[in-house]
């Protein structure tokens, strides 16, 4: 393999046969915009599927990641040169596809058997497969342990059934992970929860989207009526789902701020002020600043936890890393949304930033909520990492 600088310049070159430069004008959120029209999720989502291909395809995908799992053994180095360059150039984002690569397939990597590995690593580094994450029930969110969709032995195989809810992506998936209590009677109910590979076209599987409060139909309710899963549907064993699950949203919160950093909100909020006349405003630029410290602050934090110079080990270090990473988002939305004054509150269908604007607003409430809420990292923050008395449980 080449050094990193013509790597870099082998990527550089293969972007520019295909996709134009950025123009910095144009708001980093757009893909938000093109999830909006009609049709527009299938076209992000077709868009994201076609990138990621054609990435695998020239050797630019999954660089880090093991070769026997379809990556390339690299250091990890490789794929942060590829995702600068991807910033650089007008093209799909990838950010639709971050359940499978950010959330699938490290609990996959982590927990599955070897043959599960060979089996699904490769078709989802090359974007062969899109995956969706099947926690969240009805009555389960944040107390997610008393889930019910109940999974029942029936001689090699398990049936399944219950209800799943705010599954992103579940209407495009081909796969996902599952949560289900197999053990009801478990002296702990955590103790009674196994990892399912689930395939979204198993026979009693339904997927119906659900409407965002930003337009989009990226989530949906999933109902599951007597689904048989085999015994090789197991991710890791029988009634040690819930480490499992644990490790994928330590991995969530911690990934969470890969739509918040790289300088996103800074431009954003930066943008918002130059389009209203406000860069030389003081008032305006403070409020700009607080985004910028903010933005490098959490850069700084998720630079240290990586190099395990910081809270090594610890599961609550996602909680911090969320609870910044989504504090931002509403910030920096508000900075945008007062910037833009009446343009963020009616807008004329041309007008961009206003539509940007109003629907960055809205879409930013999601940031306290996915994932775990915002009330339920401080509690992990209190108990986890400061030590304080356990919250009392009902
Ligand atoms: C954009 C988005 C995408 C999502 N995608 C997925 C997905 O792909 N897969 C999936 O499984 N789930 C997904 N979710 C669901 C998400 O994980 C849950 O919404 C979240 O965990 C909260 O659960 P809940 O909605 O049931 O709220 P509840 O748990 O009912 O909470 C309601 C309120 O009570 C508060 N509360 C609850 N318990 C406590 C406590 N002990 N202490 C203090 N306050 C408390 C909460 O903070 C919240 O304010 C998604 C959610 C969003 C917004």
């Amino acid at each position: 393999m080449d050094d990193v600088d013509a790597f870099r310049a082998r990527v550089r070159a293969w972007l520019a046969d295909r996709y134009p430069l950025r123009d910095p004008d144009l708001d980093d959120d757009r893909v938000d915009i093109i999830a909006r029209a009609p049709n527009g999720h299938e076209a992000m989502i077709s868009g994201a599927v076609t990138l990621q291909r054609d990435l695998y395809a020239a050797g630019f995908i999954g660089l880090g990641l093991p070769v026997a799992y379809g990556g390339h053994g690299l250091p990890r180095a490789y794929d942060a040169i590829v995702a600068e360059e991807l910033s650089r150039v007008d093209c799909p984002s990838l950010r639709p596809l971050s359940i499978g690569m950010g959330l699938a397939l490290p609990t996959i990597l982590g927990a599955a058997s070897e043959e599960q590995k060979r089996r699904f690593g490769p078709a989802l580094i090359s974007g062969q497969e899109v995956w969706c994450q099947l926690f969240s029930e009805p009555d389960a969110g944040s107390d997610l342990v008393s889930l019910r969709t109940r999974a029942v032995p029936d001689g090699d195989s398990w049936v399944v059934s219950g209800q799943k809810v705010w599954s992103s992506l579940a209407a495009d998936a081909s796969f996902g992970m599952l949560l289900a209590c197999t053990d009801p009677d478990a002296a702990k109910p955590q103790a009674g929860i196994t990892m399912f590979i689930l395939p979204m076209d198993r026979p009693g599987v339904t997927v119906r989207p659900l409407v965002d409060i930003a337009g989009g139909h990226h989530f949906n309710e999933v109902f599951l009526q007597d689904v048989v899963l085999d015994a090789s549907d197991v991710m890791g064993e029988v009634n040690r789902g819930w480490q499992i699950a644990n490790g994928t949203l330590t991995g969530e919160r911690s990934n969470y701020v890969g739509g918040s950093g790289s300088g996103r909100r800074r431009r954003q909020a930066e943008r918002a002020m130059r389009l209203a006349g406000k860069r030389v405003d003081p008032a305006a630029r403070q409020r700009v600043v607080d985004v910028m410290a903010r933005e490098r602050m959490l850069e700084m934090l998720v630079g240290r936890i990586g190099a395990g110079s910081v809270l090594g080990g610890n599961s609550a270090v996602g909680s911090l890393v969320k609870l910044a990473a989504g504090t931002l988002e509403q910030v920096a939305a508000e900075v945008v949304i007062d910037a833009s004054g009446m343009s963020g509150i009616a807008w004329a269908s041309d007008d961009r930033q206003g539509d940007l604007a109003a629907h960055g607003l809205h879409a930013s409430r999601q940031a306290t909520i996915a994932g775990g809420t915002h009330q339920i990292q401080r509690n992990l923050i209190g108990e986890r990492l400061l030590g304080l008395p356990r919250e009392p449980r009902a």
